[in-house]
């Protein structure tokens, strides 16, 4: 690969090393890849470049086609999960019994569901995330991570790390190289997504509670603390207090929720985990053998720990080879879930009570690690490791029965060190990289 030769280059030669760090830095600066910084993280005065991986990472083009090609279906796997209360019922059955947060979350859902949907309009942005595993037969497989209904980081900036890459691209001399890192325009047509949503709800005076890039929509931001002191309901006196009367409220109220509570529900991992069932995707496309096979050739592993033989047959597997496997819990944002020996040690503690239930157990997924240097601030410039995980974005919308919008608007590539076991984005440990299409 050539961009290993220049690196091995590189490590050798610690001056240009610096001076093309630098100059990436300032490209990166001046594209607009900004970040707030840890130590005033509400000032608009101080910022530094967001984290980036000094160079792009190869990824087979046919596992990128592949992840960008299934991602409409997994849109419309999604919006027919958050309509479908039966579904949600059962699969989330066992979780909601262990679990308070998901627990929670379904009240709103059937509370909304017994009321009745004030709003028929949805809108869905999702990013579903993928690794390559290139584990015992070392050929590459692209497996889904988890899909994310809400907490979907990474817009904005990263349309704009294509233009750093091809500069340090074309700064070694890699030209054709260059070429070969795909354009992302996520942030346009995401709101683009918004915007559609905002004209079908028809008044020129609502908020769009998001993002106002797109022909001048108002637009207002509050915290869930803040519509909790502040909103209230048209017909209703009562005091909101917390952030879950917040969400009630909001879910309950003619607004267009992104995501309402079904779609959030639709992105546990134990929905996941259901759906790679045999002949649960088959419900949800009755007539679409090849859409349910291409879902399906994502899915990794995935194991339940419900009550009875088949959960008891997923611990004994766990604890017999806790490396081979990720025990996730029903939490979002990184930094939650459970590797190696301490797998052991919580199942020992939960194995024999419904407490196991709140988690689901995942095969690990092992890429080849890659070369690359991390750049980020505060930390020293050193060649590592590194693990890529790819997400695709995809946003639909939906009135009533009609699909109005379903789309893949884009990707992010996100790069960490080998060493750790996850790092979200807004974490600080993994950076911003490319595909460089082989
Ligand atoms: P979250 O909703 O918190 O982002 P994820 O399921 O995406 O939860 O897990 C967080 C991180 O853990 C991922 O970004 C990835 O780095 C790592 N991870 C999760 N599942 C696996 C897996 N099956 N194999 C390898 N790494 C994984
Ligand atoms: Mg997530
Ligand atoms: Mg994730």
């Amino acid at each position: 690969m050539a961009t290993e030769a220049i690196l091995q280059r590189l490590i050798t030669n610690p001056e240009r090393l610096k001076d093309l760090v630098d100059k990436a830095k300032d490209v990166a600066l001046q594209s607009g890849m900004v970040i707030r910084t840890k130590e005033k993280p509400n000032s608009s005065e101080v910022v530094t470049y967001y984290p980036f991986s000094l160079f792009p990472t190869p990824v087979p083009k046919a596992a990128f086609l592949q992840a960008l090609a299934v991602q409409t279906h997994f849109n419309t796997l999604v919006d027919k999960i958050s309509q479908d209360p039966d579904f949600l019922e059962e699969a989330l059955a066992s979780t909601i019994q262990a679990d308070d947060f998901t627990a929670k979350l379904f009240d709103i859902y059937r509370h909304v569901q017994q009321e009745g949907r004030t709003q028929p309009i949805v809108v869905g942005l999702l990013r579903s995330d993928y690794m390559l595993d290139q584990g015992e037969c070392r050929t590459s497989s692209l497996k889904q991570i988890e899909i994310n209904t809400i907490s979907v980081a990474g817009f904005g900036v990263i349309d704009r790390v294509p233009e750093v890459h091809r500069y340090v691209l074309r700064s070694v001399g890699l030209l054709g190289e260059s070429e070969c890192v795909p354009d992302n325009n996520v942030t346009p047509k995401m709101c683009a997504a918004l915007v559609k949503t905002w004209e079908l709800y028809g008044q020129k005076n609502a908020k769009n509670n998001f993002l106002s890039l797109c022909r001048n929509i108002p637009v207002i931001r509050r915290k869930f603390e803040d519509v909790s002191r502040r909103g209230s309901l048209d017909d209703d006196k009562k005091l909101f207090v917390c952030a879950w009367d917040a969400r009630l409220m909001m879910e309950r109220s003619l607004a267009v929720k992104l995501p309402d509570i079904g779609t959030q529900l639709a992105g546990t991992k134990k929905v996941q985990q259901v759906l790679s069932k045999p002949g649960v995707l088959e419900k949800f496309f009755p007539d679409q053998p090849r859409v349910v096979e291409r879902i399906r050739a994502t899915f990794a592993g995935l194991y339940t720990l419900d009550m009875g033989l088949e959960g008891d047959k997923t611990v004994e597997m766990a604890l017999a080879a806790p490396d081979q496997f990720v025990l996730k819990p029903q939490r979002e944002g990184g930094g939650n879930n459970i590797y190696g020996s301490d797998i052991c040690q919580v199942l020992q503690q939960v194995k024999e009570s419904t407490e196991r239930t709140a988690y689901i157990l995942m095969d690990k997924i092992q890429p080849t690690p890659v070369q690359n240097y991390m750049l980020r601030r505060d930390f020293p410039l050193q060649i590592s490791n590194c693990d890529s995980e790819l997400g695709v974005f995809g946003v639909y919308v939906r009135q009533g029965k009609d699909t109005v919008m379903n789309e893949c608007v884009g990707h992010l590539l996100r790069t960490k060190s080998s060493e750790v076991s996850e790092g979200g984005l807004t974490t600080g440990i993994c950076v911003v990289d490319s595909p460089l299409l082989l």
